[in-house]
């Protein structure tokens, strides 16, 4: 009892698959259906109704678990756990138990250290049993036989923000590959935490398992209160016993759901029903291939190939779409435009998909192609239009899908460097701001900003900044 208490976390996570229908039968597999309506003799547990596995559902699974550098095994088989509640009408769940389809991978976490995978099994998911009608219970079966993947740990994880950021790299891996949508708040993923503590020179703590956390935020909090439960306790001599504990977000505790002994036994046995699943090398090629460049390998290029920042890699790389739109672009850009084609696509662009005036709600239902975009910029860079009237002419792609050059063309928005123009708006600026006029002809240099602004605003963006200040350093100068 000399060493320090340590942390011990293995994480349980299950992601629902984006098939179109459930694992064993033709339902659909979709979320906000009205309660019950996508149901069938299968999915509701009928005598007599017999599972068919679902190919697509066989492939996502395959798919997520290459992702993941798991090895995928060439045969695997399904067995029956058994256990009797309202949300289970055939009394068991068809799950993989002996033998999972994979196993071994894992994910690479940015201080250097490795969370291994034991195993990812594919299972079908539970109905939903709802509480909250006083006495009564509903109980909606659409989710009854959706499929799912568990993906399990090894006790790799030390610390609450190792498992954040463990999940935080989990769900981008799938949802890059196509895998899930892993929306927690649709139930799309779902995770268990198992955590223990130990003194660093003895054996492994007594594991207590944490459900019902419905937000990466929440596991983090969960993890951290119960590590200070169980160190608490056993500073004063209590032992920790495995139970499974859920996690009260307004009391922001960890509570006893059930004590191990009152677990139940599965009484798991082979489904007979159901053939063994069979992965085959084309499959496997298929899937690998339908895997893209991965979050953090698209980092790492844009940091180390393309110079941009830390900040500006995390920003493009956090929905897939965005960086798909940034590489589509990249590729019909200058490679030395890459820093000005990463600023317009996380600040214009993101914006224009939340601004409900702007037609298309996701990047690539834009009127502003990745090719759109690397013209614009192009356009910017040989200093043909200045960055105010890029904005205009963005505007104006997004709202009718004009092409830039087009747009430039029809709104003489093309950077005017003509003294005699510059001139006249600077002169027509003069008139308007006497009291900035006074201050930079006193010396105040700061006061010709305001100066310049105007005549940009005049010009609509079209003058050349570095023109329209030299034009009135000069006319104030000859004035004064
Ligand atoms: P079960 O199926 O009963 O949940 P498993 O053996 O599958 O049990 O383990 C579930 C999870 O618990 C795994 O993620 C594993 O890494 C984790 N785990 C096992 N032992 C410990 C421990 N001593 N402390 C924390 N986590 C643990
Ligand atoms: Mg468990
Ligand atoms: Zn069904």
């Amino acid at each position: 009892m000399t060493g320090a208490w340590r942390t011990v976390i293995g994480l349980e996570t299950h992601v629902q698959l984006g098939t179109h229908t459930k694992l064993f039968c033709g339902c659909a597999n979709e979320f906000g259906a009205p309660p019950n309506a996508n149901t069938c003799e299968l999915c509701t547990g009928q005598p007599g109704s017999l599972p068919l596995l679902n190919e697509r559902a066989l492939r996502l699974a395959v798919r997520a678990a290459l992702a993941l550098d798991a090895d995928v095994a060439a045969r695997s088989t399904f067995d029956r756990k058994n256990y009797f509640y309202c949300d289970l009408p055939k009394g068991f769940q068809t799950t993989q138990y002996v033998a999972p389809y994979a196993s071994g991978g894992g994910v690479a976490l940015d201080d250097g250290s490795f969370v291994r995978l034991t195993r990812i099994h594919m299972e079908e998911d539970a109905g939903k049993a709802i509480h909250d009608r006083g006495d009564t219970t509903l109980v909606d079966l659409n989710r009854a036989g959706v499929p799912l993947i568990e993906i399990v740990t090894e006790p790799d994880l030390s610390n609450a923000e190792q498992a954040f950021e463990y999940l935080t790299k989990l769900k981008e891996v799938l949802v890059y590959a196509g895998v899930s949508d892993c929306d927690m708040e649709k139930g799309s993923l779902r995770c268990d935490v198992n955590v223990s503590v130990h003194r660093e020179d003895e054996p492994l703590g007594t594991r207590v398992e944490i459900k019902n956390l419905n937000s990466f935020r929440n596991v983090r909090a969960a993890i951290e209160h119960e590590v200070e439960r169980q160190t608490r306790a056993l500073d004063d001599g209590t032992a920790i016993v495995q139970e499974t504990r859920l996690f009260d977000v307004d009391a922001n505790a960890t509570r006893t759901m059930r004590v191990k002994e009152d677990e139940d036994d599965y009484r798991y046995f082979p489904e007979p029903d159901l053939p063994p699943a069979l992965v085959t090398d084309e499959v496997l090629r298929v899937e690998r291939a339908a895997i893209p460049e991965l979050p953090t390998a698209r980092r790492a290029r844009y940091a180390n190939e393309l110079g941009l920042s830390e900040y500006d890699a995390g920003v493009l790389t956090a929905e897939r779409a965005t960086s798909d739109f940034f590489d589509a672009a990249l590729r019909a850009a200058d490679p030395g435009a890459a820093k000005l084609l990463a600023n317009w696509t996380t600040n214009e662009l993101l914006a224009a998909t939340a601004d409900p005036d702007v037609p298309g709600a996701a990047l690539d239902e834009l009127r502003v192609s990745p090719a759109d975009l690397a013209a614009l910029v192009a356009l910017v860079e040989r200093g043909e239009i200045h960055s105010a009237a890029a904005r205009t002419v963005l505007r104006e792609t997004l709202r009718s899908g004009r092409a830039p050059d087009d747009v430039v063309r029809e709104l003489g928005l093309a950077q005017a460097s003509d003294p005699a123009e510059i001139e006249a708006w600077c002169t027509a600026a003069i008139d308007a701001d006497p009291r900035a006029t006074e201050q930079v002809r006193a010396g105040n240099g700061k006061a010709i900003g305001a100066l310049i602004g105007a005549v940009m605003k005049r010009s609509q963006g079209r003058a050349n900044p570095e023109v329209v200040r030299s034009v009135l350093t000069r006319m104030l100068e000859v004035d004064a």
